[in-house]
């Protein structure tokens, strides 16, 4: 089903004919181009303080994902693995003008936590810990903080709070999923079912096989066995579990089988474009 050859010269490419442009200022002065340079945590204090005081930094990301089932195919890191990817290449795009904070990898999914692995947090434990981060990040002198959202169960908090966000920090704060670069008008040109971005499906799908091939696996659907265990009613109430028509059993089933409808060269298109537009909000942000 899943085509397991790596992906990653995709990411390579992309990455590097961004990066390679702003090789004249590269931060650490070696001509070899590191995508993890983008990473705040994987520089040293050393590194961190020269590019802050070097006046190049504008913004920072935010990458905002979950860690959630992804049907019986893909890890439930997926959500924050493509908040990650798009956080990056979006950074490396705009080099060396903006700076990636590691990602909040946990997200709110009270409606999944029927299927054992999802781990889910409050709106108020999400919304604040994205907010401690752009405190961080203003603390340090960073002016402009957008947050590169992965998950859609976060969208509805990170709508709500992000106006209030800048306000309070004085600086630009916004919050996209990058999904949002495609309008409802062009969702068919980028899936065949036009579903954007549904869940573990087409969309999903193909981004893992564009950027991390190695997050999929061959399996069939055993309906009989996947339904077989249920949480116990008092913990499901406790962690605000609701039924939703859109993560019914049918809607599992469905996105299994549309989810072979996926190719890594449909991930390709996603991931480019949502680069292309969050690059385009993040330097209207930086003025
Ligand atoms: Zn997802």
């Amino acid at each position: 089903m899943f085509d397991t050859k790596s992906r990653r010269n995709f990411m390579k490419i992309l990455g590097a004919s961004s990066a390679a442009l702003a090789v004249d200022s590269c931060i650490s002065g070696n001509e070899s181009i590191d995508q993890d340079k983008v990473l705040l945590s994987e520089l040293t204090r050393k590194e961190v303080r020269d590019w802050f005081g070097s006046g190049d930094l504008k913004a920072a990301i935010i990458p905002t994902g979950s860690t959630e089932q992804h049907n019986e195919h893909m890890a439930l890191s997926m959500d924050t693995e493509a908040s990650m990817v798009i956080s990056q290449l979006t950074a490396l795009k705009l080099f060396p003008k903006v700076i990636v904070t590691p990602p909040v990898s946990f997200g709110i999914c009270p409606f999944f936590m029927k299927r054992r692995g999802t781990i889910t947090i409050r709106e108020e434990i999400f919304s604040g810990l994205v907010y401690d981060i752009c405190c961080s990040m203003k603390t340090h002198g960073i002016n402009a903080i957008l947050i590169v959202n992965g998950h859609g169960g976060n969208s509805r908090a990170l709508r709500k709070n992000t106006a209030q966000f800048s306000e309070e920090l004085g600086i630009p704060v916004e919050a996209y999923s990058y999904w949002s670069s495609i309008p409802r008008d062009r969702r068919l040109e980028f899936t065949e079912t036009g579903s954007v971005p549904g869940h573990a499906d087409e969309l999903e799908t193909s981004f893992a096989m564009a950027a991390f091939p190695e997050k999929l696996r061959q399996v069939s659907y055993n309906e009989d066995e996947i339904y077989s265990w249920e949480p116990d009613q008092k913990d499901l109430d406790r962690v605000g579990y609701f039924d939703a028509r859109w993560f019914s059993k049918e809607f599992d089933k469905s996105s299994f089988e549309e989810s072979k409808l996926a190719t890594a060269e449909k991930g390709e298109r996603v991931i480019s474009h949502a680069v292309d537009w969050m690059a385009e909000k993040l330097t209207t942000m930086m003025g």
